[in-house]
């Protein structure tokens, strides 16, 4: 499983009081990796569910009781030449603020979230957590490599009505991961579920979405399937995202589109950055609506995107029966581009002509 909570030992923590922040690092229980690694795997996971307790954490809040919490998603990568780097921070920190404003608290200032990121990485990779770069993942275009992830999340103080949260806690914490999808299983389905609507939360990177997420991916998973794909809740005719990542289309007559943003769709920054990258080699982008007949009918290649998924091919997307195979199942050649330049910018594989990656150390 390439997704799991064995959070590195270093955390972050500010608490919002009396119109400031004050900062903490907390070093939770740790051994070296060395030592960890040597574990059984009875001890490791004890060991992991010890540092991932915190102690004056309000039992009943808005968020353990509402789900009023927004978060973040962002990594951090082991660069070829031997450093390492966060990929875009800012605008993390800019949707992380956002977000905040969007459930009304006060929001996070976006100079400290970078900081808090790149320094609780930093602190982690100094007691020997962090991944290195492998040549050897060069070979299938960085598929299986490893990373950082990096989770900044609010938690509210202590609250039992419905309310919102005037002092919150931003918290930050670091974990491995490898690839993300399982290969083999790339096929994605329509949800009769809705997962935003208008003047929702659905553009809010909020804790509270991702139920209906939840669910709908498992149900895609027990059909067969790897993602879920939503559609508008008003019409239940164009395509919105997928589960946590945006979607895009390669249609026959080479316009690349992707649902325009609104109130319902989340504003990715892989997604941002994809529609950079392609717009830079000629391809002609649209940012629109788009039926799910026209995607099933027109599509040539079709991908999501998200910090988890990279730029991740959809060999075929079924909706009420009817399923539309892309390129004959297999990973079309600008899906294969966008992905080997992302990631080819991600390890400093590649050069970083748009200063996107932040230096760790
Ligand atoms: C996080 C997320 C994305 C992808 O955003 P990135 O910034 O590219 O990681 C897309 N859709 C949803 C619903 C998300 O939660």
């Amino acid at each position: 499983m390439a997704f799991t909570l064995n959070a590195y030992p270093v955390v972050y923590r500010a608490k919002y009081a009396a119109g400031a922040w004050t900062e903490e690092y907390l070093e939770k229980p740790h051994k070296t990796p060395a030592e960890e690694a040597a574990l059984s795997e009875r001890e490791r996971r004890e060991l992991e569910a010890s540092r991932n307790v915190y102690a004056d954490m309000p039992l009943v809040s808005y968020t353990s009781q509402y789900g009023l919490s927004v978060f973040e998603g962002l990594k951090a990568l082991p660069q070829k030449d031997g450093s390492l780097a966060v990929f875009r921070p800012d605008r993390n920190a800019e949707r992380f603020h956002n977000s905040m404003r969007g459930l009304r608290m006060p929001p996070f200032p976006k100079d400290a979230f970078v900081a808090a990121c790149v320094e609780t990485v930093r602190r982690n990779a100094e007691l020997g957590f962090v991944t290195r770069y492998k040549t050897e993942w060069e070979k299938d275009s960085y598929m299986n490599a490893d990373s950082v992830y990096i989770r900044p999340f609010t938690y509210s103080e202590g609250g039992i009505g419905v309310g919102l949260s005037k002092e919150p806690w931003v918290v930050v914490v670091c974990t491995p991961v490898s690839a993300y999808f399982v290969p083999g299983l790339s096929g994605a389905i329509t949800s009769k579920r809705i997962r935003a609507t208008a003047n929702g939360t659905g553009w809010i990177k909020a804790a509270s979405n991702y139920v209906v997420s939840a669910i709908a991916k498992q149900e895609a998973a027990e059909a067969g399937y790897m993602e879920c794909v939503f559609l508008d809740a008003a019409e239940r005719k164009y395509v919105e995202e997928g589960s946590s990542c945006n979607i895009f289309f390669s249609l026959k007559s080479g316009e690349l589109v992707t649902p325009e943003l609104g109130d319902t769709i989340l504003p990715g920054i892989t997604r941002a950055s994809i529609i950079e990258l392609a717009r830079e080699r000629g391809v002609a982008v649209s940012e629109r609506k788009i039926g799910i007949e026209e995607a099933l009918d027109e599509t040539k290649e079709c991908f999501v995107s998200g910090t988890a998924a990279g730029a991740t091919p959809i060999e075929s997307l079924t909706h009420d029966g009817k399923k539309a195979v892309f390129n004959g199942g297999t990973t079309g050649e600008l899906t294969a581009s966008i992905r080997d330049t992302l990631k080819g910018i991600q390890y400093g594989a590649l050069r970083d002509t748009k200063g996107w990656m932040v230096k760790v150390r």
